[in-house]
Protein backbone atom coordinates (compact mmCIF):
# COMPACT_ATOMS: atom_id res chain seq x y z
CA UNK A 1 0.00 0.00 0.00
CA UNK A 2 2.54 2.17 0.82
CA UNK A 3 4.93 1.23 -2.23
CA UNK A 4 2.02 2.31 -4.57
CA UNK A 5 1.43 5.60 -2.38
CA UNK A 6 5.02 6.83 -3.05
CA UNK A 7 5.17 5.13 -6.47
CA UNK A 8 2.28 8.09 -7.19
CA UNK A 9 4.59 10.33 -5.51
CA UNK A 10 6.24 12.92 -8.40
CA UNK A 11 9.74 12.26 -9.12
CA UNK A 12 11.12 15.27 -7.24
CA UNK A 13 8.96 14.94 -4.38
CA UNK A 14 10.27 11.17 -4.18
CA UNK A 15 14.01 12.52 -4.77
CA UNK A 16 13.57 14.65 -1.69
CA UNK A 17 12.21 12.07 0.54
CA UNK A 18 14.99 9.67 -0.65
CA UNK A 19 16.79 12.19 0.44
CA UNK A 20 15.51 12.99 3.75
CA UNK A 21 15.46 9.39 4.80
CA UNK A 22 19.93 9.33 3.83
CA UNK A 23 20.12 12.19 6.00
CA UNK A 24 17.73 10.63 8.92
CA UNK A 25 20.17 7.75 8.50
CA UNK A 26 23.25 9.64 8.77
CA UNK A 27 22.35 11.73 12.11
CA UNK A 28 21.03 8.24 13.71
CA UNK A 29 24.54 6.89 12.59
CA UNK A 30 26.41 9.95 13.88
CA UNK A 31 23.78 9.72 17.43
CA UNK A 32 25.20 6.32 17.68
CA UNK A 33 28.60 6.60 17.45
CA UNK A 34 28.16 9.37 19.79
CA UNK A 35 27.02 7.41 22.15
CA UNK A 36 29.70 4.68 21.80
CA UNK A 37 32.11 6.88 22.03
CA UNK A 38 30.81 8.88 25.20
CA UNK A 39 30.59 5.35 26.70
CA UNK A 40 33.80 4.44 25.81
CA UNK A 41 35.26 8.16 27.67
CA UNK A 42 33.11 7.82 30.32
CA UNK A 43 34.50 3.97 31.07
CA UNK A 44 38.16 5.35 30.95
CA UNK A 45 37.27 8.82 33.12
CA UNK A 46 35.79 6.06 35.94
CA UNK A 47 38.65 3.78 35.63
CA UNK A 48 41.45 5.62 36.74
CA UNK A 49 40.50 7.09 39.51
CA UNK A 50 38.38 3.45 40.60
CA UNK A 51 41.75 1.97 40.02
CA UNK A 52 43.61 4.29 42.64
CA UNK A 53 41.35 4.43 45.35
CA UNK A 54 41.46 0.62 45.02
CA UNK A 55 44.74 0.05 44.85
CA UNK A 56 45.40 2.57 47.81
CA UNK A 57 42.89 0.85 50.05
CA UNK A 58 44.31 -2.65 49.18
CA UNK A 59 47.76 -1.02 50.24
CA UNK A 60 46.23 0.12 53.77
CA UNK A 61 44.96 -2.83 54.39
CA UNK A 62 48.17 -4.78 53.51
CA UNK A 63 49.47 -2.33 55.50
CA UNK A 64 51.76 -0.70 53.13
CA UNK A 65 50.48 2.55 52.91
CA UNK A 66 49.87 4.20 56.22
CA UNK A 67 46.03 5.04 56.34
CA UNK A 68 47.37 8.91 57.19
CA UNK A 69 44.89 12.08 57.34
CA UNK A 70 47.08 12.77 54.10
CA UNK A 71 46.27 9.84 52.25
CA UNK A 72 42.82 9.35 53.10
CA UNK A 73 42.06 12.75 52.42
CA UNK A 74 43.83 12.58 48.71
CA UNK A 75 41.08 9.63 48.62
CA UNK A 76 38.43 11.56 49.34
CA UNK A 77 39.77 14.04 46.81
CA UNK A 78 39.02 11.13 44.33
CA UNK A 79 35.61 10.34 45.55
CA UNK A 80 34.85 13.57 45.35
CA UNK A 81 35.93 13.58 41.67
CA UNK A 82 33.54 10.45 40.97
CA UNK A 83 30.49 12.38 42.18
CA UNK A 84 30.64 15.28 40.34
CA UNK A 85 31.58 13.27 36.80
CA UNK A 86 28.10 11.52 37.59
CA UNK A 87 26.29 14.20 38.43
CA UNK A 88 27.38 16.23 35.46
CA UNK A 89 26.21 13.24 33.53
CA UNK A 90 23.08 13.01 35.26
CA UNK A 91 22.86 16.82 33.84
CA UNK A 92 23.82 15.99 30.16
CA UNK A 93 21.44 12.93 30.11
CA UNK A 94 18.44 15.36 31.58
CA UNK A 95 19.40 17.95 28.91
CA UNK A 96 19.26 15.06 26.24
CA UNK A 97 15.77 13.67 26.58
CA UNK A 98 13.65 16.37 27.86
CA UNK A 99 15.52 19.89 27.11
CA UNK A 100 15.35 21.32 30.34
CA UNK A 101 12.23 22.74 31.67
CA UNK A 102 13.05 26.14 32.55
CA UNK A 103 11.35 28.20 35.36
CA UNK A 104 11.57 31.60 33.21
CA UNK A 105 11.26 34.75 35.93
CA UNK A 106 12.09 37.91 35.83
CA UNK A 107 16.31 38.26 37.19
CA UNK A 108 18.01 41.41 37.71
CA UNK A 109 21.90 40.33 37.40
CA UNK A 110 23.41 42.92 39.39
CA UNK A 111 22.44 40.97 42.66
CA UNK A 112 22.30 37.77 41.83
CA UNK A 113 26.14 38.35 40.37
CA UNK A 114 27.13 40.20 43.54
CA UNK A 115 25.81 37.53 45.61
CA UNK A 116 27.31 34.61 44.04
CA UNK A 117 30.25 36.68 44.31
CA UNK A 118 29.96 37.17 47.47
CA UNK A 119 29.38 32.96 47.86
CA UNK A 120 32.29 32.16 46.12
CA UNK A 121 34.92 34.63 47.75
CA UNK A 122 35.73 32.23 50.47
CA UNK A 123 36.83 29.15 47.84
CA UNK A 124 39.25 31.84 45.96
CA UNK A 125 40.34 33.53 49.33
CA UNK A 126 41.71 29.99 50.44
CA UNK A 127 44.03 30.30 46.95
CA UNK A 128 44.83 33.43 47.42
CA UNK A 129 42.70 34.69 44.79
CA UNK A 130 40.84 37.90 43.72
CA UNK A 131 37.26 37.91 42.58
CA UNK A 132 35.52 41.12 42.22
CA UNK A 133 32.68 42.11 40.18
CA UNK A 134 32.47 44.86 37.86
CA UNK A 135 29.10 46.62 36.65
CA UNK A 136 29.54 48.65 33.77
CA UNK A 137 25.68 48.74 32.98
CA UNK A 138 22.86 47.00 35.10
CA UNK A 139 20.53 44.32 33.22
CA UNK A 140 17.81 42.45 33.44
CA UNK A 141 16.82 39.20 32.20
CA UNK A 142 14.43 36.62 31.85
CA UNK A 143 16.32 33.88 32.85
CA UNK A 144 16.41 30.63 35.17
CA UNK A 145 17.79 31.43 38.33
CA UNK A 146 19.08 28.17 39.05
CA UNK A 147 20.30 27.29 35.50
CA UNK A 148 22.28 31.08 35.41
CA UNK A 149 23.94 29.87 38.97
CA UNK A 150 24.99 26.62 37.35
CA UNK A 151 26.52 28.48 34.31
CA UNK A 152 28.16 31.17 36.64
CA UNK A 153 29.19 28.41 39.19
CA UNK A 154 31.25 26.20 36.07
CA UNK A 155 32.77 29.57 34.84
CA UNK A 156 33.87 30.91 38.32
CA UNK A 157 34.96 27.28 39.43
CA UNK A 158 36.84 27.09 35.84
CA UNK A 159 38.57 30.09 36.34
CA UNK A 160 39.35 29.00 40.23
CA UNK A 161 40.65 25.81 38.98
CA UNK A 162 42.92 27.11 36.16
CA UNK A 163 44.64 30.44 37.63
CA UNK A 164 47.50 30.47 39.68
CA UNK A 165 47.64 31.74 43.42
CA UNK A 166 47.99 35.91 43.43
CA UNK A 167 45.49 36.05 40.79
CA UNK A 168 42.17 38.47 39.78
CA UNK A 169 39.31 37.25 38.47
CA UNK A 170 36.77 39.40 37.61
CA UNK A 171 33.10 39.28 36.91
CA UNK A 172 31.87 41.97 34.49
CA UNK A 173 28.27 43.08 34.02
CA UNK A 174 27.43 45.35 31.22
CA UNK A 175 24.93 45.65 28.43
CA UNK A 176 25.07 45.47 24.20
CA UNK A 177 21.95 46.26 22.75
CA UNK A 178 19.42 44.03 23.19
CA UNK A 179 21.97 41.26 25.21
CA UNK A 180 23.14 41.49 28.67
CA UNK A 181 26.68 39.81 28.89
CA UNK A 182 28.53 38.73 31.25
CA UNK A 183 32.49 37.82 31.19
CA UNK A 184 34.38 35.78 33.70
CA UNK A 185 37.68 37.22 33.17
CA UNK A 186 40.50 34.99 34.47
CA UNK A 187 44.19 35.70 34.80
CA UNK A 188 44.63 32.11 34.37
CA UNK A 189 47.05 29.59 32.16
CA UNK A 190 44.99 30.13 29.38
CA UNK A 191 44.50 28.39 26.45
CA UNK A 192 46.23 27.63 23.10
CA UNK A 193 44.48 28.70 19.93
CA UNK A 194 44.25 25.07 18.78
CA UNK A 195 42.12 24.22 21.53
CA UNK A 196 39.79 26.65 21.72
CA UNK A 197 37.16 25.51 19.56
CA UNK A 198 37.07 22.45 21.27
CA UNK A 199 36.73 23.39 24.92
CA UNK A 200 32.64 23.57 24.83
CA UNK A 201 33.01 19.69 23.45
CA UNK A 202 32.03 16.74 25.66
CA UNK A 203 35.05 15.23 27.53
CA UNK A 204 37.44 17.85 26.03
CA UNK A 205 40.48 18.73 27.79
CA UNK A 206 43.51 20.52 26.68
CA UNK A 207 46.74 18.85 27.65
CA UNK A 208 47.76 21.03 30.48
CA UNK A 209 44.83 20.24 32.42
CA UNK A 210 44.66 15.89 31.40
CA UNK A 211 48.15 16.54 33.23
CA UNK A 212 46.97 18.12 36.56
CA UNK A 213 45.19 16.33 39.17
CA UNK A 214 42.35 19.00 40.11
CA UNK A 215 41.34 19.19 36.26
CA UNK A 216 37.77 17.80 35.36
CA UNK A 217 36.04 15.27 33.16
CA UNK A 218 35.54 17.90 29.98
CA UNK A 219 32.16 18.34 30.68
CA UNK A 220 31.51 21.63 32.87
CA UNK A 221 31.64 24.03 29.45
CA UNK A 222 29.61 21.87 27.59
CA UNK A 223 26.85 21.93 30.03
CA UNK A 224 27.42 25.68 30.33
CA UNK A 225 26.83 25.88 26.71
CA UNK A 226 23.68 23.43 26.85
CA UNK A 227 22.11 25.93 29.45
CA UNK A 228 22.80 29.11 27.72
CA UNK A 229 21.93 28.17 24.49
CA UNK A 230 18.50 26.70 26.48
CA UNK A 231 17.90 30.23 27.87
CA UNK A 232 17.76 32.13 24.24
CA UNK A 233 21.61 32.83 24.51
CA UNK A 234 25.26 32.74 23.45
CA UNK A 235 28.76 31.62 24.94
CA UNK A 236 31.79 31.97 23.70
CA UNK A 237 35.61 31.88 25.24
CA UNK A 238 38.72 34.15 24.29
CA UNK A 239 42.02 33.41 25.53
CA UNK A 240 45.65 34.57 25.18
CA UNK A 241 48.01 31.28 26.04
CA UNK A 242 49.91 32.31 29.86
CA UNK A 243 47.90 35.33 30.27
CA UNK A 244 44.20 34.38 31.28
CA UNK A 245 41.51 33.45 29.70
CA UNK A 246 37.57 34.91 29.24
CA UNK A 247 33.92 33.32 29.19
CA UNK A 248 31.84 35.73 27.87
CA UNK A 249 27.22 35.03 28.17
CA UNK A 250 24.92 36.68 26.14
CA UNK A 251 21.50 36.61 27.53
CA UNK A 252 18.29 38.42 25.94
CA UNK A 253 17.58 41.58 27.62
CA UNK A 254 13.71 41.50 29.04
CA UNK A 255 12.36 44.27 27.15
CA UNK A 256 11.33 47.38 29.57
P1 LIG B 1 36.94 20.49 33.18
O1 LIG B 1 35.95 19.92 34.12
O2 LIG B 1 37.99 19.54 32.72
O3 LIG B 1 37.50 21.80 33.65
P2 LIG B 1 35.38 21.99 31.22
O4 LIG B 1 34.40 21.48 30.22
O5 LIG B 1 34.88 22.91 32.26
O6 LIG B 1 36.08 20.72 31.86
O7 LIG B 1 36.57 22.66 30.45
C1 LIG B 1 37.16 21.99 29.34
C2 LIG B 1 38.63 22.32 29.24
O8 LIG B 1 38.80 23.68 28.87
C3 LIG B 1 39.37 22.19 30.56
O9 LIG B 1 39.81 20.88 30.78
C4 LIG B 1 40.53 23.14 30.37
O10 LIG B 1 41.54 22.52 29.60
C5 LIG B 1 39.92 24.24 29.52
N1 LIG B 1 39.47 25.40 30.33
C6 LIG B 1 38.21 25.69 30.72
N2 LIG B 1 38.16 26.84 31.42
C7 LIG B 1 39.41 27.30 31.47
C8 LIG B 1 40.03 28.49 32.03
N3 LIG B 1 39.31 29.42 32.69
N4 LIG B 1 41.36 28.62 31.87
C9 LIG B 1 42.10 27.70 31.20
N5 LIG B 1 41.59 26.59 30.65
C10 LIG B 1 40.26 26.38 30.77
Amino acid sequence: QLDSRVQDLPRDELGELGASLNRLAERLKETNELRKKMTADVAHDLRTPLATVRSHLEGMIDQVIPASPENLESLLDEVKRLTTLVADLQEIAQADVARYRFNLEPLALEPFLAGLVQQMTPLFQKKKLRLALRVVQPATVRCDRDALTKVMENLLSNAHKYTPSGGNVTVLLEREETQAVIAVQDEGIGIAAADLPYVFERFYRTDQSRNRESGGFGLGLTIVKELVEGLGGSVTAQSTPGAGSCFTVRLPLLPE
